[in-house]
């Protein structure tokens, strides 16, 4: 007979590494599976030749420091995992190619940030200041709809949260035009769309907001030594808890008990029994693991009607000059063909928007000295590579993408890359496939658009799916994409599942 354990969690990624480490922290016996041989999924870090490279962080939200700890920062203090935070006090700076486009560089800190849209877009200040006035108030009814556990009291809505109510269902496009924000101003905002998949006119301005707010008034935030430190840091505590951690170890089945809950998994070929499991794996690939009749119909459907979220393609370059050598000052760059999301969104196979970041820009020593890294990001589907492409052509395809973005970039700076090349590694959405394991390589679970918004999964997550003993966790889950959103829904789902085992509130 396996050994029975209280909790076993599947996948280490971010959400994982939190839910297991309350677990642990809370008494419960633990144990975390990991396909790989290492923790963290995307936040973890890779070498090629003398350059240690960070294969997914561009920026963490909702992190704030020791005196403003913001959501990520207080749930690892509470967990006791130390992290060497660094913090890039420019958001981002936005550059639109052609003769009506813009060079346009932000601060972090909501003035100088109305400060810099202003002399951008004069005469836009005030809307644009109203739009983080708005942020706080609305936060209260999300706080509020969260502890009501998705129920809230219709007439407190109205009476208490009327400004959420009123802007709760919109497009964030809706929003700032409602709020006098001018296109200009709305579209050099709206860069940030890259960051969360959707596009503006699509995309829910609760969800926009609550990140927009987060690195204005913070800055972005990474960690020192790239993003495996935070997932060993939680690692450690899992470990220092008496948790156990068994890396090369992907769950291959779910098992049902009699009456249709979960009771564990089966990895390299073991059973391994727990009165609750829980899932960092994206539902789809777990009902795939399910014996179908255990199913039930409302879950199959819920997971098919959702889109997968999008994907992305890569270039990490390690490049044998400096930065300020190269003639690199910023840490992230968004390069647009258009101004409007919408258009880059649907252009995005001709260029129409990438991102890069060069991290010594935050830490100068995250490369050997005289060196330095940069880090491109285009947003592609899983179904953007083309469907006739074979694995023979696989490595000209990959050899052609990186050419084309960074011979754009070189051109748009005036600056000299290619001859600087060290080491570089490329990847697309069908590396993100194999390596997370996602159907069509999704980095974002499934795409926040449309009813599937962050309202309506905050609101409807405890009903939605109902098989017991089973809770999922991660960038899939309610709270949507993202580092901070993973540590929150495994934190959620860790003291959830703590509770319904030891009982309390
Ligand atoms: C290139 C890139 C750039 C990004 N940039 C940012 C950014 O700047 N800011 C930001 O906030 N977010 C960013 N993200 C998104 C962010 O990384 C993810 O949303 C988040 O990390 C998802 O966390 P997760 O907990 O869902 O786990 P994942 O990272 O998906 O990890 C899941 C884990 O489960 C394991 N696993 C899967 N199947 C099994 C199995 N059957 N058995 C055992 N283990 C299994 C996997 O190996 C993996 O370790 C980026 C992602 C990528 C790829």
């Amino acid at each position: 007979m396996s050994e029975k354990y209280d909790v076993i969690v599947v996948g280490a990624g971010n959400a994982g590494l939190v839910a297991a480490a309350t677990t642990a922290k809370n008494g419960l016996k633990t144990l975390l599976l990991e396909k790989h041989n290492l923790p963290g999924g995307c936040a973890t870090s890779f070498r090629r030749g003398r350059f240690e490279f960070e294969p997914s962080l561009h920026e963490l939200a909702s992190v704030g420091d020791k005196e403003h700890p913001d959501t990520v920062y207080k749930i690892f203090d509470n967990l006791g995992a130390t992290v060497d935070w660094r913090y890039e006090h420019n958001t981002f700076r936005a550059i639109v190619k052609g003769c009506d486009g813009y060079d346009v560089t932000l601060q972090a800190g909501i003035d100088p940030f109305c400060d810099a849209m202003e002399a951008a877009v004069p005469g836009c200040r005030a809307s644009v200041h109203r739009l983080f006035e708005y942020y706080p108030k609305v936060t209260d009814a999300l706080a509020y709809i969260t502890r009501m556990k998705g129920k809230p009291n219709g007439l407190v809505m109205i009476t208490k949260h009327a400004d959420f109510m009123k802007i709760a269902s919109h497009s964030v496009e809706d929003v700032m035009k409602s709020l006098g924000i001018p296109e200009k101003a709305r579209n050099i905002i709206n860069t940030y769309w890259g960051y969360l998949g959707v596009p503006t006119d699509e995309l829910n301005c609760m969800h926009f907001l609550n990140m927009l707010y987060s690195y204005v008034v913070h800055g972005a935030a990474m960690p020192y030594k790239r993003s495996h430190e935070l997932s060993l840091s939680l690692a450690k505590v899992i470990l220092d808890a008496g948790g156990e951690i068994r890396y090369n170890s992907e769950a291959t089945e779910f098992l049902y008990d009699g009456n249709g809950a979960v009771c564990g998994v089966v990895a390299n070929g073991e059973t391994l029994f727990a009165k609750e499991v829980i899932s960092n794996v994206i539902p789809h690939n777990v009902f795939n693991m399910s014996d179908p009749k255990n199913i039930p119909e409302t879950d199959l459907k819920l997971a098919n009607a959702r889109t997968f979220g999008i994907s992305v393609s890569t270039i990490y370059l390690g490049l044998d000059c400096s930065m300020e050598e190269l003639g690199i000052h910023d840490y992230t760059v968004f390069v647009m063909t258009d101004a409007n999301p919408r258009k880059q969104y649907d252009d995005r196979k001709n260029k129409s928007l990438y991102i890069v970041n060069c991290l010594n820009k935050v830490i100068p020593d995250s490369s050997p000295e005289g060196t330095c890294t940069m880090f491109f990001t285009m947003p592609t589907f899983g179904c953007d590579v083309p469907k006739d492409l074979k694995p023979e052509d696989y490595k000209k395809y990959k050899n052609r993408l990186a050419e084309e973005y960074i011979e754009d970039y070189e051109k748009l700076m005036g600056i000299d890359m290619r001859s600087h090349i060290e080491e570089i590694s490329i990847a697309t959405p069908v590396t993100f496939a194999r390596y997370l394991g996602t159907p069509e390589g999704t980095i974002y679970g499934y795409a926040l658009s449309g009813w599937d918004n962050i309202l309506g999964r905050i609101s409807c997550e405890k009903d939605e799916y109902t098989i017991k003993g089973l809770s999922f966790c991660g960038g899939h889950a309610f709270r949507g994409d993202g580092y901070s959103s993973a540590y929150v829904t495994g934190d959620t789902i860790g003291h959830r599942v703590v509770n319904s085992i030891k009982g309390g509130n």
